[in-house]
């Protein structure tokens, strides 16, 4: 029998705010900060102080529900989530609870093969809890765990989908999908390994094709991308295992251990009713009233899919467009040199501005850091060169060395092009004079090469090139050749 897996996602997602949720602490990053250090008696949970609502970080939680394709609840309403944990100095979490701040969306990823529509359930606010530094001390074999309280209070959205995805790539592609979307909102800085987008993954699995929900298992804290998918594929195979069998799943949390690639109990699943959630008396309800709405609406940027589509209908390769539109940077880069190329006469295609994006540009950009803000490229110089490579000014070759020179200083290429000499020689009685010595002074391999071994051609091809600095014109050379050979063997053959 065939079993598929039934995947459905919580992503936490800690807003871009310069301020706290619920106080006016100021938002740094917890893996550099100094512990502490920002830290007020709203979100150190001291008694009396009263909390009041962020309002940046509700327009971030519209916009991203906007952009699921949400419907945005007039009314929502924030609740004590109780339950104790000593990274948890209120002994209760605020978050929203029976009423969110948005339901029923979707968000769509698509493949080469299919477009598959994932469901979004809902939308809603909280905070962030502290955190707890663990540490060993050697000298009287106790350990203990230090509090860190610059995260308590830190708004979070929480986006939770439907149980819509079949395979573990299928949940990372949502899940990539979710952090593109969220980084072109400018919602989000998307440095997973800094633990500001947490996913947990609810993983069940079942016959193939049957409608029934089994009872799912649910993995806490997956940080990368990495670790959604094995830990995914680990629990499928796991349950699979045990339907075989006959055992019963039972439902759980369980933590994700990535040194020994497997699932870990943490504890039987607890029911919504044990953290006996009520209305937050401090806070009243939040009221979103349409022209609240309809601003943030029309801030909405291009979102990745739509941006996709569009460079597809340029011409684009299905991968060019994917990886194009994946990073806003990186589109808003590639349309701004798609403008300046329908300037030049005639016009530098986007299909060839698009390849060197994603070949010789991405390769520097990796060697260099992983930001195309880190590089000094204006847009229209990357355009100048690929122009001169077509004009035939310079070969593709020296283009390479150029746009690393280009990259490095963030001189324009004509500048370059003439400081390190690697202008194209196109003229035609240099490279005939080149090949006709080239040719003359290897005899041996033109009479291989005229009794059959045709492979000598490329030989040949390469002592002029290197003889001309590789700086002559490619097909230029090519044709020289190829007609010198012909003479040759006329010659012989008479
Ligand atoms: P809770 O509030 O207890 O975490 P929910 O019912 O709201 O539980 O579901 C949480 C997540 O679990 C959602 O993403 C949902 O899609 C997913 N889910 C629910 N049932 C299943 C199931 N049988 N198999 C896999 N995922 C499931
Ligand atoms: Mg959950
Ligand atoms: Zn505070």
């Amino acid at each position: 029998m065939d079993y598929e897996a039934v995947i459905g996602l919580e992503a936490h997602v800690a807003l871009n705010t310069s301020s706290k949720m619920f106080c006016g602490c100021r938002v740094v990053d917890s893996t550099t900060a100094e512990p502490n250090r920002h830290v007020c008696p709203v979100c150190s949970g001291m008694p009396g102080a009263l909390p009041s609502i962020n309002k940046r970080a509700v327009d971030l939680g519209i916009l991203v529900s906007l952009a699921l394709n949400c419907k945005v609840e007039t009314v929502s309403v924030f609740a004590r989530k109780n339950y104790f944990y000593p990274d948890l100095p209120k002994g209760y979490q605020i978050s929203q609870y029976e009423k969110p701040l948005a339901t029923g969306g979707h968000i769509k990823i698509d493949s080469a093969q299919k477009v598959t529509k994932v469901r979004i359930r809902r939308v809603h606010l909280e905070e962030d809890t502290g955190k707890l530094i663990h540490i060993n001390a050697r000298e009287n074999r106790k350990s203990a765990s230090l509090i860190d309280l610059n995260r308590a209070g830190v708004p979070l959205l929480e986006i939770v989908s439907e149980p819509d995805m079949r395979s573990p790539l299928e949940a990372v592609s949502y899940a990539k999908e979710l952090h593109s979307l969220l980084t072109y909102l400018d919602v989000n800085s998307g440095d997973m390994e800094k633990g500001v987008l947490r996913f947990e993954a609810n993983v069940s699995v079942r016959i193939a094709g049957s409608k029934q929900l089994n009872a799912r298992r649910e993995i806490k804290n997956l940080n990368s991308f990495r670790a959604l998918q094995r830990s995914i594929e680990y629990e499928t195979n796991q349950q699979i295992t045990a339907h075989k069998s006959n055992e019963i799943v039972l439902q759980q949390t369980l933590g994700w251990d990535e040194s020994s690639g497997k699932t870990v109990f943490q504890r039987s699943k607890e029911h919504s009713h044990d953290y006996r959630y009520f209305p937050e008396p401090d806070l009243p309800p939040l009221k979103i009233h349409d022209e609240w709405k309809n601003a943030i609406l029309s801030k909405m940027p291009e979102l990745p899919h739509a941006k996709r589509r569009r460079f597809l209908s340029m011409g684009l390769t299905d991968y060019d467009a994917r990886v194009l539109a994946a990073q806003r940077r990186i589109a808003e880069f590639f349309e701004q040199a798609v403008q300046s190329g329908a300037n030049k006469n005639p016009p530098v295609l986007p299909k060839s501005i698009a390849n060197w994006i994603t070949t010789h540009l991405f390769s520097i950009i990796n060697e260099v850091g992983e930001s195309i803000d880190q590089i000094n490229l204006p847009p229209e110089h990357l355009v100048d060169l690929i122009e001169f490579v077509l004009s035939g000014r310079t070969n593709a070759n020296s283009a390479k060395l150029v746009l690393r020179e280009m990259c490095n200083t963030g001189t324009e290429p004509e500048f370059i092009i003439t400081k390190l000499g690697l202008e194209q020689t196109n003229d035609q009685a240099t490279i005939i004079k080149v090949v006709d010595q080239v040719l003359g002074e290897n005899p041996d391999q033109v009479a291989e090469l005229l009794g059959g071994k045709d492979s000598i051609v490329n030989w040949l091809f390469g002592q002029v090139m290197q003889a001309m600095d590789g700086k002559s014109n490619p097909d230029l050379v090519l044709t020289t050749l190829q007609s010198a050979i012909k003479r040759a063997s006329y010659t012989r053959d008479n």
